[in-house]
């Protein structure tokens, strides 16, 4: 169903599209289809729902967040599962991703009483400066299917709090999520307008978004290639624009790391949710003289993890999100063989009936040329390189392009801050492999992105600055 003006509602074409477990490759569900005429409605509603929302107080605010947050803790088995069956990951991380959900709820439910201005000090006795800061307008938002049910709410919720309202347009592989957190707005009462979802077509909605003159921000999660041309597309109206973008992150071990610490980090980061993380590991950078035991170890312990459908006990990788998910794993890991890579676990599709899954791969001897290097694998696949010393890895794990999220295992505490200094990433993770919460901004550099989410950066993505000099006569 869409989510228009407070009501649900079917496709005016009753055009539907069909919702697949990529666990089994069989059809779980049918949603309305939407399109341009429904985003239009949907940009209207919002329109008209700002009016009275930008001037509810921050408390208000809060309190409608708060029992969205509340509702969804409810309901949060039925979210979980929904995740675990139409994206396949196990269903205890699709449980981790829904607490991660409600966290950055609960957060800008704090966080809309704080939506503070500034006071400048004048330069002449008779005047009054200020700084003000207010809600932007019409929101849009554009979500990828890997992290259904946090990506919406990293988003609508600190809109909301800033007062803004909200189109959003959810992955047409993931929907029913995104229906399960739109419920929760629903039955928190918010007023009709503040929040709308559109699912459907990508290029006909997200063409009227960007071109919309009403619309007054967007917001998108998603590749760098949809990224560049969302930017485009919206400069017609000068929008403000926030872009969560790819990553290719490196993990870098120096000799002086706690081994097993760093394994564990890599198992983390590489293999959960398949590799399909923005900020997944994508290159293991590893010091020479403990190269060898790093990856034998890593190796013994991904063959260890348990592939297949997210909904059985005990599965640790579920499967990737498509085929055509699972031919771009194959291709980079043909490249790497070709190139001299040895696989040392895995390195081939994990046959499971329909399902779209491979194997949790290690490959050791990586170098620089092959396609694994450079473009996102987003797939279980953990390359292995060595380097010789802190200031080569510097300049190799300092991507030409990418600049989302980097990981440094070392015990040296200097090395530790030249890294955290050196490295061209907006997120970066020193003997800590998992660097989100939702109090502190997310967001990457370089082609991965501008903008931040989560928390108070997050909040003023959705804010506007006005400068006001009152004239106070003496
Ligand atoms: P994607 O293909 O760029 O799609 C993301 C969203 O954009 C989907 O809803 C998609 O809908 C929509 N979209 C595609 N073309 C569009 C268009 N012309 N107009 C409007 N919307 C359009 O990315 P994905 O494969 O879903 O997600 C994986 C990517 O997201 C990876 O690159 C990953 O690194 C990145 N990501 C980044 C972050 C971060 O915080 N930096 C977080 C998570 C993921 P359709 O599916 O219908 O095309």
């Amino acid at each position: 169903m869409l989510y228009i003006n407070g009501q649900w509602r079917k496709a005016k074409s009753g055009s539907t599209l069909e919702v697949y477990n990529p666990a089994t490759g069989e059809v779980i569900d049918s949603v309305a289809s939407g399109g341009r005429e429904e985003t239009e409605e949907a940009i209207q509603a919002a329109k008209e729902a700002f009016k009275t929302w930008k001037k509810a107080t921050g408390q208000e605010r809060g309190q409608y967040l708060a029992h969205v947050a509340s509702l969804m803790r409810e309901k949060k088995d039925e979210i979980a599962e929904t995740i675990t069956k139409e994206m396949g990951k196990p269903l205890p991380h699709a449980e981790r991703e829904v607490a991660g959900a409600i966290n950055y709820v609960d957060w800008y439910a704090e966080e809309a009483k704080r939506v503070y201005g500034e006071t400048i000090p004048a330069s002449h006795s008779d005047k009054h400066l200020m700084l003000l800061r207010q809600p932007v307008g019409v929101a849009a938002a554009i979500t990828p299917w890997n992290f259904p049910a946090s990506m919406i709410t990293r988003k609508i919720a600190p809109a909301i709090a800033a007062g803004c309202t909200v189109v959003l347009k959810p992955a047409p592989s993931t929907p029913l999520s995104a229906i399960k957190v739109f419920e929760c707005f629903h039955e928190a009462g918010l007023p009709k307008g503040v929040a709308n979802l559109v699912i459907g077509p990508a290029e006909d909605i997200g063409n009227v978004l960007t071109k919309s003159p009403d619309v007054r921000k967007l917001t998108f999660t998603g590749s760098t290639q949809v990224g560049k041309m969302l930017l485009k597309e919206s400069a017609d109206t000068v929008k403000k624009v926030s872009m969560e973008l790819g990553g290719h992150a490196p993990f870098i071990v120096f000799e002086d790391a706690d081994l097993e610490a760093a394994i564990q980090g890599v198992l983390g980061t590489k293999f959960v949710n398949s590799g399909q993380t923005c900020i997944s590991t994508n290159r293991i950078y590893v010091a020479e003289s403990i190269a060898e035991e790093f990856g034998q170890k890593l190796a013994e312990q991904a063959a260890q993890l348990k592939v297949g459908n997210g909904l059985e006990e005990g599965v640790d990788v579920g499967p990737l999100i498509n085929k055509q998910a699972v031919e771009k794993v194959e291709s980079h890991v043909a490249d790497a063989v070709r190139q001299n890579g040895k696989v040392l676990c895995g390195g081939k599709r994990y046959d499971e009936g329909k399902g779209s899954f491979y194997e949790p791969t290690v490959i050791n001897y990586a170098h620089d040329d092959m396609k694994i290097s450079t473009e996102e694998t987003f797939g279980p696949v953990a390359p292995i390189y060595t380097f010789k010393d802190e200031e080569e890895v510097i300049e190799r794990a300092n991507h030409d392009s990418y600049g989302l999220a980097a990981y440094c295992f070392t015990n040296d505490l200097g090395r530790g801050y030249r890294m955290m200094a050196e490295l061209e990433y907006g997120i970066v993770g020193i003997n800590d492999p998992a660097p989100i919460v939702a109090q502190a901004p997310f967001g990457g550099i370089k082609e991965s992105g501008m903008g931040k989410e989560g928390g108070r950066s997050g909040l003023l993505e959705y804010l506007e600055e006005k400068f006001v000099s009152v004239g106070t006569g003496k």
